[in-house]
């Protein structure tokens, strides 16, 4: 089988509801109303297409179909797709001075889930299974409604159908200038739904030490999950003094590029719970030898978003990983995720088991 080739496409879609998080609002503050999708069709003389796609929300979406379009397409066409570790090497190595974590390394995850989704088809398989088939489906906690412009009664109220859905627990934003402000919210959120639900907060990078320590401290005596994202990612010696000095687990890994960050945050002791996103992260190939790291260092993986393919990883190779359910991109899929009694199961289809229909392409393409 040879690739013959790439078609790249933007979509640009619409949130299922806004989002404003610490680190991520519109330009004047307001909530974010879509997202970005790039995705990539492989063609091969076999007559199988792969899929593929990228995301982001504040910026890049017409530059990663460029990359897919300019840089990569050449370094594909007449390969063989099979080969998904040569041709990530390729492909990292050939655009590292441009690439190693951002759109480079998005686009690049782009092709990665395209070349699996092939090879899945190939052979008559869903990609769990040529993982390793760990397990049948991965619990899902609901991540969809506690964005930072919610009131706690708003958040609540999304959090109880979350609950009431079978979903093992909630994850709220936090990371306001003042911790104190986050501080009353998840007391109020705690208050309402009960000292045993399983609740994890995330600040998205916004505090320094002195206001990640005073918010964590806070947070333990509430019975918080897990610390997500407290100090700015590249802080690895602050999130590891962090670490050390509270006994609530720091979450961490969704902005991060590469095995390569994901072990020096290890090296460092700095993170708890790992939490790659499939495209940040360079794909699904690079998102299992994370998982790997992760397993050795007997630390947690909790995947980042993108639920449709993080299952894949989640139902192969994690034997008790949470899915985010977030669910940013799924109307693009002529396939519903399907979640029962708060376990989602990967589609039943071979390879990725996603398809995106031609109309979803012509409605939501951006020239
Ligand atoms: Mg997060």
């Amino acid at each position: 089988m040879h690739i013959t080739g790439l078609r790249a496409e933007l979509l640009r879609l619409p949130l299922p509801r806004p989002m404003l998080s610490g680190s991520s609002g519109g330009a004047g503050g307001q909530p974010v109303t879509h997202i970005n999708l790039p995705v990539v069709f492989l063609e091969t003389d076999a007559g199988l297409e792969g899929l593929g796609y990228a995301w982001n929300l504040l910026g890049g979406g017409r530059a990663t179909r460029s990359v897919l379009a300019d840089d990569m397409a050449p370094l594909l066409i007449g390969e063989d797709p099979l080969d998904h570790e040569r041709l990530w090497r390729r492909l990292y190595r050939r655009l590292q001075s441009v690439g190693r974590h951002g759109l480079v390394i998005q686009a690049q995850a782009a092709v990665d889930l395209a070349l699996w989704d092939l090879k899945g088809k190939a052979a008559g398989l869903p990609v769990h299974k040529l993982l390793g088939g760990m397990r049948p489906a991965a619990p899902v906690y609901g991540s969809d409604g506690g964005w930072l412009y919610m009131s706690v009664a708003e958040m609540v109220a999304q959090f109880e159908t979350y609950l009431e859905a079978g979903m093992m627990g909630v994850k709220m934003k936090v990371g306001h200038p003042d911790p104190q402000t986050d501080i009353a919210r998840v007391k109020g959120v705690r208050a309402a739904l009960g000292d045993r639900i399983w609740l994890a907060v995330d600040a998205n990078q916004q505090w320094d030490f002195a206001q990640a320590l005073t918010a964590g401290r806070a947070f333990e005596q509430l019975g918080v999950a897990w610390l997500e994202e407290p100090l700015l990612c590249e802080d690895i010696a602050g999130h590891a003094r962090l670490a050390a000095a509270l006994d609530i687990p720091i979450a961490m890994g969704e902005t991060l590029g590469s095995r390569h960050e994901f072990a020096a945050y290890l090296r460092a002791d700095a993170a708890d719970i790992l939490q790659p996103d499939i495209v940040r992260v360079g794909g699904l190939t690079e998102m299992v030898k994370v998982a790997t790291l992760g397993e050795v260092a007997g630390r947690s993986i909790a995947p980042h978003h993108m639920m449709e393919s993080s299952i894949q990883v989640a139902c192969g190779v994690l034997v008790d990983a949470p899915i985010e359910y977030m669910p940013w991109v799924a109307a693009a899929f002529a396939e519903p995720a399907r979640i029962e009694a708060g376990l989602m199961y990967p589609p039943p289809g071979p390879g990725l088991g996603l398809t995106i229909p031609a109309e979803i392409v012509r409605r939501y393409r951006v020239d």
